[in-house]
C-alpha cells in the first residue's frame, strides 16, 4: 500500500497535461493501485487522477462503490477519451487539490468513456449522473484543467455549510463528496 501526497492548487504541476501510456505495465498498475490507495484515505473522496500525486500520465481511480442510491465502481481507468457526450447538468463540485473550496460547474449528463483497464484490456463506461461528472473531472485533471476554471461561482466550503446547513441532504462532488442540493438540476 502506497499512500502518496496529493498536490494542491498553485502546484505548477496540476497544471500541465499528463502523456499518455504505451502499454499497460507493472509501473502503470502500480500507479493505479496507489492512487486508490491515496483515495480510500481521504474522507470522502470519489476520484483521483495521476497529476494529483504528482505523476503526469493519464490515470484516473473513480470509485463510487459507497454510494447508496447507485453504486458504481471502483473504476481503474489507463488513457480514458469522452468519445460520446450529450445533455447538461450542474452541480455543486469540490477536488481533493483545491481543499475547502466548491463551485457550481456544467458537465454533460451523459458520457461515454473508453479506456484500457489493469490489464490492457479496452473497456467503454456510459455515465449519466454522478458518474459522468466524475469521470469529466477526472479526464480534466490530464489535461490540467481544475474544476474552479469552469465554475461559474466558488464558495467557501465551511461558510456555505454553515449557511446552508437546512438543505445539505442530498449528496453531490467532484473528487471530493460534499452535500449539497443542486446536482443535476439547473441552478
Ligand atoms: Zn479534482
Amino acid at each position: 500500500m502506497a499512500v502518496r501526497q496529493i498536490r494542491e492548487i498553485g502546484d505548477n504541476l496540476l497544471r500541465k497535461k499528463s502523456r499518455p501510456f504505451e502499454t499497460v505495465d507493472d509501473k502503470a498498475r502500480q500507479l493505479l493501485e496507489d492512487l486508490y490507495d491515496t483515495l480510500k484515505v481521504t474522507k470522502d473522496g470519489v476520484g483521483l487522477a495521476a497529476p494529483q500525486v504528482g505523476v503526469l500520465r493519464r490515470a484516473i481511480v473513480v470509485d463510487l462503490s459507497m454510494e447508496e442510491e447507485n453504486p458504481q465502481g471502483p473504476f481503474f481507468l489507463i488513457n480514458p477519451v469522452i468519445v460520446k457526450q450529450s445533455g447538461s447538468q450542474v452541480c455543486r463540485e469540490g477536488c481533493l487539490s483545491v481543499p475547502g473550496k466548491l463551485g457550481d460547474v456544467t458537465r454533460p449528463e451523459k458520457v461515454t468513456v473508453e479506456a484500457l483497464d489493469k490489464n490492457g484490456k479496452k473497456v467503454k463506461i456510459k455515465a449519466e449522473g454522478l458518474l459522468a461528472v466524475v469521470l469529466s473531472h477526472e479526464i480534466d485533471h490530464l489535461d490540467g484543467i481544475l474544476f474552479v476554471d469552469k465554475a461559474t461561482e466558488i464558495f467557501d466550503q465551511d461558510e456555505l455549510q454553515e449557511e446552508e446547513r437546512w438543505v445539505i441532504e442530498y449528496s453531490i462532488y467532484g473528487d471530493s463528496r460534499v452535500c449539497t442540493f443542486n446536482f443535476g438540476r439547473d441552478i
